[in-house]
């Protein structure tokens, strides 16, 4: 699929001496495999190449898949290939400086809904940027190389980008790519341990959402973090937001919803649902993002509660007008 982007992709790669990758604000598993991937596989196929991540800001719960490279001058910039991974937007991208790259590349799973860049590969129907890499380099393993390192930062990517294996995304195609990286050497024993260990008091916050989630009338749940609860669990923000997660297994509920109180008078929304489509419902409230996981911000709890009431009404026609959900 789309082989000439890949190829179009692959010719700038080697025609740049430095190429400076990028990704989304608020890293995932996700974003940090991908650019780190392909970062692994460049510098092995290329040593003669600068390969470079370099982002502003960074996730703690995605650091066991270790650091970025540190800020560099704008110069070098200026005569680089830039390739920007798993960000729909431009305004998504972690380092603003992506700009000053004489060509910029975006490869992207999500809905291209402001295209930007020099070359796009696009494939929304792909369950994770991760997927895209590890097709990269499938397409061209006769001229790329891979090692562990660069698969198990891959194959991260793909398991928990697709809540590990589990969403309508995840392909035969993922499988097969999925497999092609186990191959290369993926420790999954370690891997797994990493995605599921928790600590004491995120086991007791944990206790503590299940007390507090709401349902609405038709079976929306949802859950308001405060900055006071963060504090008393000892949370990171990143922490608080992984709250969305816990709220997925509920019978009938099939749109669930986590507020997390930030520092900055805003409150992060985390939209989940199951068969029904909410990506237009966060578009009302500054967000967006994929049909069933989307993200968005609102400025109060009136704000919130107007959400909540939007989102029950969703769901309410939802059920109205289907008879197989769960
Ligand atoms: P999150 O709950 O923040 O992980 O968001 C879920 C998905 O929605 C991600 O894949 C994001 O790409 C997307 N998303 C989150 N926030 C926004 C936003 N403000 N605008 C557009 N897309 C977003």
């Amino acid at each position: 699929m789309n082989l000439e982007q890949k190829q179009r992709i692959l010719e700038k790669i080697k025609e740049y001496d430095r190429i400076i990758l990028f990704r989304h604000k608020r890293p995932d598993g996700d974003a940090v495999g991908a650019t780190k991937g392909l970062q692994e596989i460049l510098r092995l196929t290329y040593p003669q190449k600068e390969i470079l991540v370099i982002n502003n800001d960074f996730s703690k719960f995605v650091a066991f898949l270790g650091g970025e490279d540190a800020p560099c001058a704008d110069e070098l910039y200026r005569d680089a290939l830039g390739i920007v991974i798993d960000t729909a937007t431009t305004e998504r991208i972690s380092n603003p400086k992506y700009s000053l790259c004489k060509e910029l590349v975006k490869i992207d799973h999500h809905i291209d809904i402001k295209p930007y860049g020099d070359v796009m590969w696009i494939e929304e129907e792909r369950s994770s940027a991760c997927e895209m890499i590890a097709d990269f380099y499938y397409t061209f393993r006769e001229e790329l190389k891979i090692n562990s390192a660069a698969a198990t930062y891959i194959y991260t990517g793909m398991v928990t980008d697709s809540g590990r294996f589990r969403f309508r995304s995840v392909s035969g195609e993922t499988l097969r790519l999925a497999g092609m990286l186990l191959d290369c050497g993926v420790d999954t024993d370690r891997l797994y341990a990493q995605l599921y260990l928790d600590e004491y008091h995120v086991l007791k916050f944990k206790a503590y959402v299940y007390k507090k989630m709401k349902i609405s009338k038709s079976g929306v749940i949802s859950l308001y973090i405060s900055r006071a609860a963060q504090k008393r669990f000892g949370l990171t923000t990143e922490q608080a937001s992984a709250a969305i997660s816990y709220l997925d297994s509920v019978k009938g509920s099939l749109v669930w919803l986590a507020f997390i109180e930030g520092y900055d008078n805003t409150i992060r929304v985390r939209l989940r649902s199951r068969f029904l489509e909410i990506n237009t419902l966060a578009e009302r409230y500054h967000g967006g993002g994929h049909a069933c996981a989307s993200g968005a911000t609102v400025y109060s709890k009136k704000e919130a509660r107007a959400l909540i009431a939007e989102a029950d009404i969703l769901l309410a026609e939802y059920k109205k007008n289907h008879e197989d959900w769960l």
